[in-house]
């Protein structure tokens, strides 16, 4: 029997109405001996329905997802909601006021610390209490990400390619109604101790996005968020309705795309990043994307990078200031 996990939560996930609290994680500092780290929750619940369970701030310096659901949990009335939403906006809290992709407390990435540990530090403590107490209710979960500071991204909604088709089949089905402007089967470059891993191996439904990034928001990554998590809601009916369509609004279809296993390209030299295709630009294999100039070399050619297939460039890193080993580019095709 697992021992009762450290961390309290200050709502309760299965009354009705709206409540707004956090999750408190004990954490003994030099200036708060006896202090804890709070983490917002939200829940809106009535009727009977499905739980959905949305995050945004898993990495702090990515920032649709926080205003987006900081709006929702403020705007949603619950006398229209039929079951649950469950909202983390700030899934990682202390990375979120920090303005930095990790924790400060732990330097843990919280999208690498599911399922968590009762025992562990502080991120590790409040992964295991999503993984045994929130995921559980859930029906289906949707993360919110975006570029953050390091990498940015022709905004895109998500799903993975999932061994249990049926499962993937309701995932795709969610990811159309998000009406992402483009709908990626998305690779993963290290999925372990994602809370996406999580969700999926427990059969739930999980969606994510990437919004444009560079440590901002845009008004059209922001429109993409609020529109697919109203959509969310109307195709699992928690909200009544059917999901509003990217084209009634005056938009270009929603695209599918799937990643090619070259899609990526890492930086294998370090220096200024001279880019040399712009995001959503066209590309053929072997066709040249990208430039490296050492800082102290001013003299000798830079590295060129090729493309290492025929695609279009979906994201790419955001400083110019590369290292080797970092994320360069990524490669998406139609599907
Ligand atoms: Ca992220």
């Amino acid at each position: 029997m697992t021992k009762p996990s450290k961390v309290s939560c200050n709502v309760d996930l299965a009354k009705a109405g709206k409540q707004v609290g956090f999750l408190a994680a004990p954490h003994s500092r030099n200036d708060s001996g006896w202090g804890s780290a709070r983490f917002p929750l939200a829940v809106i619940r009535n009727g009977s329905g499905p739980t959905v369970f949305f995050t945004g701030g898993n990495h702090g310096d990515e920032y649709e997802g926080p205003i987006a659901l900081t709006r929702l949990i403020q705007n949603l009335d619950p006398a229209r909601v039929q079951g649950s939403v469950i909202v983390m906006p700030y899934l990682n809290a202390p990375a979120v006021a920090a303005g930095a992709r990790l924790s400060p407390i732990d330097g843990v990435n919280m999208n690498r610390a599911f399922p968590g540990e009762r025992d562990g530090t502080v991120t590790r403590m409040i992964a295991d209490y999503l993984t045994r107490h929130v995921l559980p209710r859930a029906d289906v979960v949707c993360d919110i990400h975006s570029g953050g500071k390091t990498m940015y991204f022709s905004p895109f909604g998500a799903i993975h390619d999932l061994d249990d088709k049926a499962l993937m089949k309701r995932a795709q089905e969610a990811l159309v109604a998000f009406d992402p402007p483009i709908a990626l089967i998305l690779r993963e470059l290290d999925a372990e101790g994602m809370i996406d891993s999580e969700v999926e191996g427990k059969g739930k439904v999980f969606v994510t996005t990437e919004l444009g990034g560079g440590g901002t928001t845009t008004r059209a990554t922001l429109d993409v968020a609020e529109h697919g998590i109203m959509n969310l809601l109307k195709h699992f009916g928690v909200l009544e309705g059917k999901p509003v369509r990217r084209a009634s609004r005056g938009l270009a279809p929603s695209r599918m795309m799937t990643m090619p296993d070259a899609a990526y390209v890492i930086a294998d030299h370090g220096g200024l990043l001279e880019m040399l295709v712009d995001i959503d630009q066209a590309v053929r294999e072997g066709q040249e994307i990208a430039r490296i100039y050492q800082v102290d070399r001013p003299g000798e050619a830079p590295v060129v990078y090729r493309a290492s297939c025929d695609g279009v460039l979906l994201g790419r890193a955001h400083p110019c200031l590369i290292k080797p080993g970092d994320f360069l580019a990524m490669v998406a095709q139609q599907a």
